[in-house]
């Protein structure tokens, strides 16, 4: 029953997204001569404008605290290996879950989670603002690549790989613009492909390993704190048992540790949806949209990921030191934001055209990188915050 392959990319499994099957694109195009649509996703995605920016954003350290830390460039290749490596013992395709790992944050804005809920708050009155709406907005309206249209065209299964939640409100409104669209799946409760899927579970597993990596590395998490969470403590103390040198090299037994604590997870998820998949048995992509959510953690791994999550919360997400930086971010895009309203003509010329004021400046602001953001405070109101 489980699909565990090493070997090379293997056939495609009954379940699996299909490039030849696709519900296409929104304009339609020409099929490529030499490439699947899937892998024409994905290219177009890598030479993406929105993309190179990913590498000057913030994970959870600011791009500027240090050179070692991860950013949304470096979280998203590791989102995509993670799924591609599950993915292809699962038969599922690879082209199709690396394009949506690959997009999946292009939509965030500077500063982490604080520049996106700042950023909320200033557009509350205007409709607000998600990361994961604006990642689609990304790839639909803002990349000005194409003669024909704007956005990058992608294929349905793209973006609704890209979407990955969404309140019924915005559903309701997207499915008045795009009927049967990629918002459908949040009225009528269907799940959206597997591919899908994965890539959502596969962003878990990437952020909780590296966070714990970042945050031990940073010198804000203690390995010894590590020893409280069930799933870490587990492979700290085989790592050692395995090889007892470690103790005296802790940078290669938080690796060894990391390490072990990936390859569990993959495991886990593979064989927890191998064990679905036997159970509800889709013979197409289709069917697998109809089953219940498929690509999953066991129960125990669910839960131990949940405290992983939690202490990560409270230990690095909470720490003081990233809160104050992170503040900062925050005071940047509020008020860069507020500039920006007070005087549109600081806007580039495309974003001063735009009929809705407030909505161009959160675009703007959002596509801006950490280093931009903090560069262009200074040169619209003089201070320094960071
Ligand atoms: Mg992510």
């Amino acid at each position: 029953m489980i699909r565990r392959r090493s070997e090379g990319r293997g056939a495609l499994a009954p379940w699996a997204s299909r490039s030849t099957d696709s519900r296409g694109r929104r304009i339609a195009e020409a099929p490529a001569p030499t490439r699947s649509e899937f892998q024409r996703d994905r290219d177009r995605i890598v030479h993406s404008t929105a993309f190179r920016r990913l590498v000057y954003k913030t994970q959870v350290f600011l791009n500027h605290e240090g050179d070692l830390f991860r950013t949304r460039l470096t979280h998203s290749l590791e989102v995509a290996q993670l799924a591609r490596s599950i993915g292809r013992s699962l038969g599922l395709d690879e082209d199709l879950i690396e394009a949506i790992a690959l997009a999946h944050d292009l939509g965030h804005t500077p500063f982490g989670h604080a520049g996106q809920d700042a950023l909320h708050d200033c557009m509350r009155p205007y409709g607000g603002f998600e990361h994961n709406l604006q990642s689609l907005r990304v790839v639909d309206c803002l990349e000005q690549r194409y003669p024909a249209f704007d956005g990058l065209n992608l294929c349905f299964e793209t973006r609704e790989g890209i979407l990955k939640h969404c309140s019924r409100r915005q559903a309701r409104h997207m499915e008045s613009i795009e009927p049967d669209g990629v918002a459908r799946r949040f009225l009528d409760g269907t799940s959206p492909s597997l591919e899908a899927q994965l890539c959502n579970l596969a962003d878990e597993i990437a952020y909780n390993a590296h966070d714990v990596d970042d945050g031990v590395r940073s010198g804000l998490i203690q390995l010894d704190q590590l020893r409280t969470v069930p799933l870490v403590a587990r492979f700290l103390d085989e790592a050692i048992a395995d090889h007892s040198q470690l103790l005296q090299t802790p940078k290669r037994l938080l690796a060894e540790t990391i390490r072990r604590m990936l390859s569990q997870q993959v495991y886990d998820v593979i064989d927890e949806t191998g064990r679905r998949l036997d159970e509800c048995d889709p013979h197409s992509a289709d069917a697998a949209r109809a089953c219940p959510p498929l690509v999953a953690f066991s129960a125990g791994m669910r839960q131990a990921s949940r405290e992983l999550k939690a202490f990560l919360f409270q230990a690095l997400y909470r720490h003081p030191q990233v809160v104050e930086t992170t503040d900062r971010g925050r005071r940047i895009v509020r008020e860069l934001f507020d500039v920006y309203r007070e005087r549109p003509d600081q806007l580039p010329l495309d974003f001063q055209e735009s009929p809705l004021r407030e909505r161009a400046v959160a675009d703007y602001i959002a596509g801006m990188t950490d280093r931009f953001a903090v560069r262009e405070h200074r040169r619209l109101t003089g201070r320094d915050i960071l």
